[in-house]
């Protein structure tokens, strides 16, 4: 004798139509891509969550083709599409960056810009990159930030904490710094791009 195995129960999310429906929202099934990651509501409803995704379109659709090709924490790359978005996964409330729209971005260390560049305005690179430099300027350090400006009006990109007194991204001081460098190495030769092109066309 033996036993059929229940079929796992598959539940369709009410926004998208995926078979991944999750969480069970008031009147319906939502998917990890349609549900806000930092939502605060209680029991919401299918409606809730709908209003708190982001409402443009074409910035949606970008989610569906979304390939990482790097991924830096929680900074994510598709060097074949040429799209960015930061954030733990692809989601409706977050928006994707077209690499185009990427016109700047500042890194900030204890409030102090120690690289940045951007369309139109200044450029710093960090030179200095040996070992006993990083540990030299590591050691004091408390704040590291990644701020990135989008071209694209609707879109703003709240500042990224590398490492403050509550965030670490990376165990120890010289990773993080390490890890700053090397983020800001790809927004930078993104945007030296955008400049270039934007030269080409002018
Ligand atoms: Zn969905």
């Amino acid at each position: 004798m033996f036993f059929k195995r229940k079929a796992e129960t598959v539940h369709e999310c009410s926004i998208c139509g995926s078979p991944n429906g999750g969480f069970h929202a008031k009147d319906g099934w939502i998917c990890p891509m349609c549900i806000p990651l930092d939502h605060t509501l209680d029991r919401p409803s299918v409606d809730d969550i709908r209003s708190l995704h982001i409402k443009d379109e074409g910035l949606i659709s970008r989610i569906e083709s979304f390939t990482d090709t790097e991924v830096l924490a929680d900074l994510h790359f598709d060097d074949v599409h040429e799209l960015f978005f930061k954030g733990p996964y692809p989601n409706r409330c977050i928006p994707v960056l077209s690499y185009s729209e990427i016109s700047g971005y500042r890194l900030i260390v204890d409030e102090r810009s120690i690289a940045f560049n951007s369309i139109g305005g200044e450029r710093s690179v960090m030179r200095v990159r040996t070992d006993e430099f990083i540990a030299k300027a590591s050691k004091d350090i408390t704040d590291i930030t990644l701020e990135i400006d989008s071209s694209r009006s609707n879109v703003k990109v709240r500042p990224y904490v590398i490492r403050s007194m509550k965030v670490r991204v990376c165990d120890t001081k010289q990773d993080c710094l390490r890890f700053a460098m090397k983020v800001s190495d790809r927004f930078d030769s993104i945007i030296e791009k955008n400049i270039l092109d934007k030269n080409k066309s002018s």
